[in-house]
């Protein structure tokens, strides 16, 4: 991220967090600069950018993360953990670990005096138990609103530790986007982490950037097919250690596996260290493999290699894909997910034949507008929902589309019966040609086995009323 850069996404020009309508006319106004600031006059609960912080280092090796919090905001450590501990376990990792997580558990008394003397408690505990390398320092609402200045405790206590103290400022209520917490995550491996100056280039050696979803099969692929380019691949920040870190700026050329997954960081390397980088989209399906594909070969120089080889996976898998096809071809879908799985599902479906109805994505920006203008151009007439959860949206606009299929987080349109799946299998290849097999086979398999979700819906009622889901699914959301 350009020094600059808050890390905060909401900062960034032409982004919007909370805006609905009709995808043809949402790109129009997005065009034609006429999207205004807008907000929610009423709201349901936003995911914590804190999370996407911790989700992005919690399995890097020998670290220790303190929650500067009161200790709710811990909460979903757990289920972070539980990715982690599994994702050793598909690496073959025999004695699985936990992560090292002290929460400060700031209290009233905290908010009032400070929490600064529970902070140098935490690192102290952290350096006596664990002896990590990295001690990751995460802030909260409250440490932010009281003001403890983390980073001057944290110069403070440095000399004498071998443990490098490292501050991620993902205080909750400094942004609605929670992909800004990674953004804070790499703002504070950039600032505690990377020498100011570079080391000897390593050709061939490619930063791959990887968000926390991604399953080991993916990594595989994705590892496997960049090394048909020649690639040696540091992949980073997931499963990942301060060696490889420390390697970032010695790489030729970087990428990520999603659009909002170190895009800004990627661009802090290119200025602060001359790295250029692939900024393309996640590899799931046909188009999306190809351009990502190609997106990082030309960087490397190796576009004709990448086309060759797209061209032969072409010929092997599109014909595999009409028994798909025959199966899912007209079906309409609704897509919720994160902004690069979500428009990566989107276009996925079109292999598939199938349609798309309503697409709900946590943000739109110039990056959001390049893909919708790819989306209007093979789906008609769906609607695009900005919003980061918001099941009161989700649900109307689900109840009154009535699509075939639902994919993403099932928890609230199970419950309308509607069949439900998703693109995000932390345990299966879902990227990269294969991919599209498996995925293509299990939404057919899905939408063939419905009974769970019909059953399910009259006894798991929506706590809505029937007025709502007469009412215009945007109505909350005011220009500002
Ligand atoms: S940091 Fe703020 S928004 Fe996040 S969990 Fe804690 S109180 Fe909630």
């Amino acid at each position: 991220m350009p020094r600059t850069y808050s890390g905060i996404r909401e900062s960034r020009p032409h982004t919007y967090n909370d805006l609905g309508g009709e995808s043809v006319r949402i790109a129009e106004d997005f065009q034609g600069e006429r999207l205004c600031g807008a907000d929610r006059t009423f709201s349901q609960g936003l995911q914590c950018q804190q999370i996407n912080s911790i989700a992005a280092v919690l399995s890097l090796e020998e670290s220790a993360f303190i929650i500067h919090s009161p200790q709710g905001c811990s909460g979903c450590v757990s289920m972070g953990a539980d990715g982690y501990r599994v994702g050793q376990a598909h690496r073959g990792v025999k004695l699985i670990k936990s992560p090292r997580v002290i929460v400060t558990n700031l209290d009233q008394n905290d908010i009032i005096m400070g929490g600064e003397a529970k902070l140098r408690e935490a690192v102290g505990l952290a350096v006596k138990r664990y002896s990590p390398k990295i001690i990751f320092i995460l802030t909260s609402c409250a440490s932010g609103i009281i003001g403890d200045d983390v980073d001057a405790i944290a110069a403070d206590l440095q000399p004498g530790l071998d443990a490098i103290l490292t501050p991620i400022h993902c205080d909750g209520f400094k942004s609605k986007i929670c992909a800004s917490g990674f953004d804070a995550a790499f703002i504070a491996i950039r600032k505690y982490l990377l020498p100011d100056e570079p080391g000897p280039r390593e050709d061939g050696l490619v930063n791959l950037f990887a968000p926390t979803s991604i399953s080991y099969k993916d990594q595989l692929e994705i590892e496997r097919m960049l090394g048909l380019l020649g690639a040696r691949v540091n992949y980073i920040p997931f499963y990942s250690s301060l060696e490889k870190i420390r390697a970032i700026p010695s790489a030729q050329a970087s990428t990520s596996i999603c659009k909002v997954f170190a895009d800004e960081f990627m661009k802090e390397l290119d200025e602060s260290y001359g790295i250029p980088f692939a900024h393309t989209v996640m590899p799931i399906g046909v188009r999306n493999t190809d351009k990502w594909f190609l997106g990082i070969a030309e960087l490397l120089g190796k576009g004709e290699l990448a086309r060759e080889y797209v061209e032969s996976e072409h010929a092997r898998v599109l014909p595999q894909l009409e028994g798909i096809r025959k199966r899912l071809s007209g079906k309409r879908v609704f897509i919720c997910g994160g902004t690069g799985r979500s428009f990566a599902a989107a276009a996925l479906i079109d292999d598939f034949g199938m349609e798309l109805v309503g697409l709900e994505t946590p943000t739109y920006d110039f990056d959001a507008q390049i893909d919708i203008e790819y989306l209007n151009g093979i789906h008609t007439n769906y609607v695009v929902d900005v919003a980061n959860m918001q099941p009161f949206e989700q649900v109307n606009l689900v109840n009154s589309l009535k699509p075939d299929l639902f994919i993403g987080v099932p928890s609230w349109s199970a419950r309308l019966g509607v069949p439900t799946t998703h693109v995000l299998d932390p345990k299966r290849a879902t990227m990269g040609y294969d991919g599209i097999l498996y995925l293509g086979n299990k939404i057919a398999d899905q939408l063939e086995n419905p009974g769970f979700n019909r059953k399910l819906a009259p006894y798991a009622r929506l706590p809505y009323k029937k007025t709502w889901y007469e009412s215009d699914p945007f109505k909350f959301i005011k220009n500002t």
